[in-house]
């Protein structure tokens, strides 16, 4: 028998709950670099926390059930990540990648794999119509890197559908699930090979330790990413994996609040005369609310709104108090960024325009204060 998500949060699928003796329910912090052998060939399993510790293992573990993984991997950050995940590839590999990204992956595509060899080609998967994507799929072609809902403009794409095109080009299909969580949404269960999480937002979820993840189906993907972790070193310590540990625990109940939170925000933004849009997938008449009630359990706490003048935007960020002007996203705390400064700085303006990335565009990531407060402080704003 599996267990259900929200005891999965606290136990994983049970298998590596503490093995101390002494019976502490919270599962101890390993807080060493290397592990005593009793002679030749004698491991305990644990040589060197480089390639694994125990408590990040009992993390991975938790996180795999999460995701209906047959393992993850803890790294240091999301961006570790996502970087470890590229030694995969070799010089000369084509990958193929959604438009609307989150923008240090962009900087990472750009900047470091490009200089590796690494082709990459950007395409909007989230069109209904996915013929101009497999046009762009040749002999090279190895994978397909996307995130859903994206960031910050909340497209949706089909897991499903572009998990068959890549199963009949024999290309990976990655996905960066960090926006929805494995609480909302399981991209292996939809076909998807690997997936990416920044562990730094919701799985962490108190804006106070940087993680990342990759969550495989293949043991085959599982094996060379052991390899990779172990050669290049980007592995969580103890102490992170313990809080996020700890963070992980809440995830359902934090998860749970924050949509309530930002369903009402949704309302109170759509009926507010100053906010000419709203972008967020769990509104009948956005374009990808079907897909993601079809793919998730639920539309997720982050809320993207427009305002009617830059001068506004420019007001809320400098005016907010109890709404933290600040990137990230993803903690019990409420956040509002500016994408065209902040997260997407290093997108060339051509793409950010294209993807309507403009300088009226807000992101909020929705906590779990009273909304009524969060309500109030922005009508001060917009009507001072
Ligand atoms: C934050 C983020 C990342 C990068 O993660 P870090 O933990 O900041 O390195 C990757 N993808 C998405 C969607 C993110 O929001």
């Amino acid at each position: 028998m599996e267990y259900g998500i929200s005891t999965k949060c606290l136990y994983g699928n049970g298998e590596g709950s503490s093995t101390d003796k002494s019976g502490a329910i919270s599962f101890p912090i390993y807080q060493t670099a290397t592990f005593a052998h009793k002679g030749i060939g004698e491991s305990t399993g644990y040589d060197y926390s480089r390639l694994q510790n125990p408590t990040r293992e009992q993390l991975e573990k938790v996180v795999s059930s999460l995701e209906h993984g047959m393992d993850a991997l803890a790294f240091s950050s999301g961006m570790a990540a996502i970087t470890a995940m590229m030694e995969l590839f070799q010089p000369g590999d084509h990958i193929i990648t959604d438009c609307d990204l989150y923008g240090g992956s962009i900087r990472l595509f750009d900047n470091i794999s490009k200089k590796n060899g690494i082709l990459f080609s950007s395409v909007d998967c989230s069109a209904g119509d996915l013929r101009e994507f497999e046009k762009l799929v040749g002999e090279n072609t190895k994978a397909i890197f996307i995130e859903t809902p994206t960031n910050p403009m909340m497209n949706v794409i089909d897991i499903e559908k572009l998990a068959e095109i890549a199963k009949k080009n024999h290309l990976l299909l990655i996905v960066d699930n960090t926006f929805l969580s494995p609480y909302f949404q399981n991209p292996l269960t939809l076909g998807a090979d690997l997936v990416v999480h920044s562990g730094t937002k919701y799985l962490g979820g108190h804006n106070d330790t940087m993680a990342g993840f990759l969550v495989t189906s293949s043991a085959e993907i599982a094996g060379r990413l052991r390899f990779i972790i172990k050669t290049v070193g980007s592995g969580l310590a103890p102490f992170d994996s313990w809080l996020l540990l700890r963070g992980i625990k809440t995830l359902a109940i934090r998860m749970e609040r924050g949509e309530v939170n930002a369903r009402r925000m949704v309302e109170w933004l759509r009926r507010e005369k100053k906010v000419t849009k709203v972008y967020y997938p769990g509104i009948p008449d956005h374009p990808g609310h079907e897909v993601c009630k079809k793919q998730a359990r639920g539309f997720g706490c982050m809320v993207t709104f427009e305002v009617e003048t830059k001068e506004l935007a420019h007001r809320i960020l400098k005016d907010v108090k109890l709404i933290h002007f600040a990137e990230s996203l993803g903690g019990v705390e409420t956040l509002v960024t500016y994408p065209i400064t902040q997260t997407h700085a290093d997108v060339p303006r051509e793409i950010l325009a294209a993807n309507g990335v403009t300088d009226r565009i807000l992101r909020l990531s929705v906590g779990i204060e009273d909304t009524e407060d969060l309500i109030e402080e922005l009508e001060r704003i917009f009507y001072v």
